[in-house]
């Protein structure tokens, strides 16, 4: 039984969509729906004239809730550095997924890497895919993440079981280095060949992906723009506008509210815009122009970003990286936050119903949560035996 994730997962639409437990599930009984989130197949027999339904999951471990990581909270891994860098030399530009890709073609040339996984762009019919890349072309050759949704992890086993890439870099948003992070910190030995392969994990700066039907209805239909003319997606620095960038070299923009009715919903309830869980995490904001905000979270981070550099496809520029800008998108996740403990709340209630100690620490967090808090400098007047509801 998937219960966890059907209850705590997808019912409260809390998928990020990422694909991690379908990659993982050892009977590959996991599928999409439309582009919900992962549903579980049912399987039948046919005894005599009857037909049964087989319990698909009878006796796994449970590998899909190992890997999910919308089933725990994740603290922030602590930056080690953050600076302002743009890419050199074929790829010359200060564009977050440039930058990305200057890195992982400098770890691929230096055989740190066997390759990647990279949410990517098909530049015929701009659906968005997740794609492998083998080769310095094939890595250089791609437009990298569009905020548009694919289930990057769906080529995980091909890369490993089937391709035999040992050093694998995933390039995607925050939430699919939060599932490797939550793979990684797995004991369960049946996960180790994923967790051997996977080297690198790179986030682009996130605030919610868009369902690929976007494309249609907003950049087609409302702002005349051909599928076609479209070189890159981009969201502006503050937030506030989706930029598509033509072949001709001009850029169309819309308002980013007007095509929010496309976001994913599991998106409104993540709390990690700037990668707190990836070995890299890259972006425009808080950098300074024709550069990105790089961001060092691990030792296997900074091995990569120096030989980068190393190889001359990095640079660091002289120019400060706006800390306060990071700290503001920060406390817009402190918003967040409270938004997922009010969520949790409402499972614990659920809990309550059947469960009698679930019920007291439903009641706690209901305190905690509704409570005003004093504000600073206020001596708090509750009269004795007040709970403070
Ligand atoms: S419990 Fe096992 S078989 Fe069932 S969906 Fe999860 S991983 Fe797959
Ligand atoms: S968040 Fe990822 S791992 Fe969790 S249910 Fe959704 S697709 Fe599966
Ligand atoms: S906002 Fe970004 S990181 Fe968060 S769930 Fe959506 S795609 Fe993932």
């Amino acid at each position: 039984m998937v219960k966890r994730l059907e209850t705590e997962v997808w019912e409260l639409d809390n998928c990020s969509g990422c694909g991690m437990c379908v990659a993982a599930c050892s009977k590959q009984v996991l599928a999409w729906q439309d582009d919900g989130h992962p549903v579980l197949q049912t399987r039948t027999k046919n005894l005599g004239l009857s037909k049964t339904t087989l319990d698909s999951c009878s006796f796994c471990q449970k590998f899909c809730e190992e890997v999910c990581p919308r089933l725990d909270h994740w603290m922030p891994i602590e930056a080690q550095t953050i600076q302002a860098v743009h890419a050199r030399g074929p790829i010359f530009s200060g564009a977050p997924n440039d930058v990305i890709r200057a890195v992982i073609s400098a770890g691929r040339s230096a055989g740190l890497l066997d390759g990647m996984i990279m949410l990517d762009l098909d530049r015929w019919n701009l659906k968005p895919v997740a794609r492998i890349g083998t080769t310095v072309e094939q890595i250089v050759d791609t437009v990298g993440p569009q905020y548009l949704w694919a289930p990057i992890f769906d080529m995980l086993n091909e890369a490993i079981f089937e391709q035999k890439m040992e050093n694998i870099a995933v390039i995607g948003t925050p939430c699919t280095a939060q599932a490797i992070r939550k793979l990684r910190s797995s004991t369960n030995p049946l996960l180790k060949p994923y967790q051997d392969a996977i080297r690198l994990s790179v986030a682009v700066f996130c605030t919610g992906v868009y369902k690929p039907e976007m494309i249609e209805e907003v950049l087609v239909n409302r702002m005349n723009v051909p599928r076609d003319q479209v070189r890159r997606l981009e969201i502006s620095p503050d937030r506030q506008w989706l930029r598509a960038t033509l072949w001709a070299g001009s850029v169309r923009t819309i308002q980013r509210q007007q095509a929010e009715s496309y976001s994913r919903p599991g998106c409104g309830k993540c709390d990690d815009f700037l990668g707190e869980s990836a070995d890299l995490a890259v972006g425009s904001l808080g950098a300074p122009a024709d550069a990105s905000t790089m961001i060092v979270r691990s030792q296997t981070g900074d091995i990569f970003v120096r030989n980068a550099i190393q190889m001359g496809l990095l640079e660091a520029t002289p120019d400060a990286v706006d800390l306060q800008a990071l700290e503001a998108a920060a406390s817009e996740k402190d918003r967040r936050e409270r938004a997922q403990a009010f969520k949790d709340l409402e499972i614990l209630m659920l809990d309550g119903l059947v469960d009698p100690k679930k019920r007291s620490e439903a009641i706690q967090q209901f305190i905690r949560l509704y409570r005003t808090p004093a504000r600073p400098g206020v001596v708090e007047n509750v009269p004795r035996g007040c709970t403070g509801c």
